[in-house]
């Protein structure tokens, strides 16, 4: 068998081009949707992603705010400027990027960000409205894109037997608490993996649909997966590569080739998974600034 290709880039570009359509229905309405990222510090990961998001926002026809802070920032600063992003009224929703520089307490910052304009979806609010079912939580962006890529390529996840690996509350416990739902893309039978669990490629082999998110470059092998699966693969691992100019390539956590040779749908990397988180937060972000505006709820699922 040869699997057919999950292309992230195509289905990210469908959403972009429908997110553009609900942009202007917003400037029409006299709203135009603000999404503001803070970064904190120099991580050069993040600064690429934090580029990314802002190029992606203004494409979109949206109002974009970077607010880079030196790495010695302290929580209070940071504090100081959640606040006064709670209060700006241009600013629909945004994020504090991860990870932070080792002083700064997380939990802290994210528990400072209002619920309403949390598009990442980490404020433990949106986390508790997420796992109840409430459809005007906003849903993690790279979990949210997952569905999406399920749920617009017609792989019916109503039965089936999802297992994940990885316990993260960024990517992979919201996919759980996504995938377990009553709805599209939902009603699946879930079991997460993690580093301690007994017996891992077995349980990977029970999987018809094998969602991987460890950061272990081509960790998943053929043998991991059961003949006919659908393998999403969310990892994004540098790996040296003399042959290339940066002298580095990106590779998943699932040994593309062999396993494509095994599955039945298979997301590359890159082009994958990681095209559609940045197009799902800025549906969050409208989202936001819809239900700012007392409109509808602006979720596509
Ligand atoms: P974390 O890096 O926070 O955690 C990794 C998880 O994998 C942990 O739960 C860990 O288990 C588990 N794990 C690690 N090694 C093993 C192993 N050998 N067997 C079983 N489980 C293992 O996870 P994230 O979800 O933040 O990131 C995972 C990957 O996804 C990274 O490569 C990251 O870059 C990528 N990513 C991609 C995004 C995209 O847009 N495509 C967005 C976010 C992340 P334990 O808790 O037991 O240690």
């Amino acid at each position: 068998m040869t699997a057919r290709l999950l292309d992230g880039t195509a289905l990210a570009n469908v959403i972009r081009a429908d997110l553009k359509t609900d942009v202007e229905a917003l400037l029409a309405r006299g709203v135009k949707p603000g999404l503001a990222v803070v970064i904190v510090g120099e991580d050069p990961a993040s600064q690429v992603y934090v580029a990314s998001k802002g190029k992606a926002c203004i494409e979109a026809g949206m109002h974009s705010e970077t607010i880079r802070l030196p790495a010695a920032t302290t929580e209070a600063e940071l504090l100081a400027v959640v606040d006064r992003l709670n209060a700006d009224p241009a600013i629909h929703g945004f994020l504090v990027q991860l990870p932070l520089p080792k002083h700064l307490n997380a939990d802290r910052v994210l528990l400072r960000i209002s619920p309403a304009k949390d598009v990442d979806g980490f404020h433990p609010m949106n986390v508790g409205r997420l796992s109840v079912g409430d459809r005007q939580a906003f849903r993690p962006a790279t979990p949210y894109g997952v569905q999406q890529m399920l749920i617009r390529s017609g792989i019916e996840t109503k039965g089936a037997h999802a297992v994940i690996i990885g316990r993260s509350n960024i990517v992979s416990k919201p996919m759980a608490s996504l995938l377990v739902q009553d709805g599209p893309g939902g009603n699946a039978t879930v079991t997460i993996c993690h580093s301690r669990s007994r017996d891992l490629p077995g349980l990977a082999r029970m999987a018809d649909l094998l969602i991987v998110a460890i950061g272990k470059p081509e960790f998943v092998t053929a043998e991991m997966v059961k003949p006919g699966a659908v393998v999403i693969d969310v990892g994004i691992n540098r790996v040296a590569d003399p042959t290339s100019a940066k002298g580095y390539r990106i590779v998943g956590d699932v040994a593309f080739e062999p396993v494509a040779q095994v599955a039945s749908w298979i997301t590359p990397v890159p082009g994958g998974v990681g095209k559609m988180t940045i197009a799902m937060l800025l549906l969050n972000a409208v989202q936001a600034a819809k239900q700012a505006g007392g409109w509808a709820d602006g979720q596509v699922a």
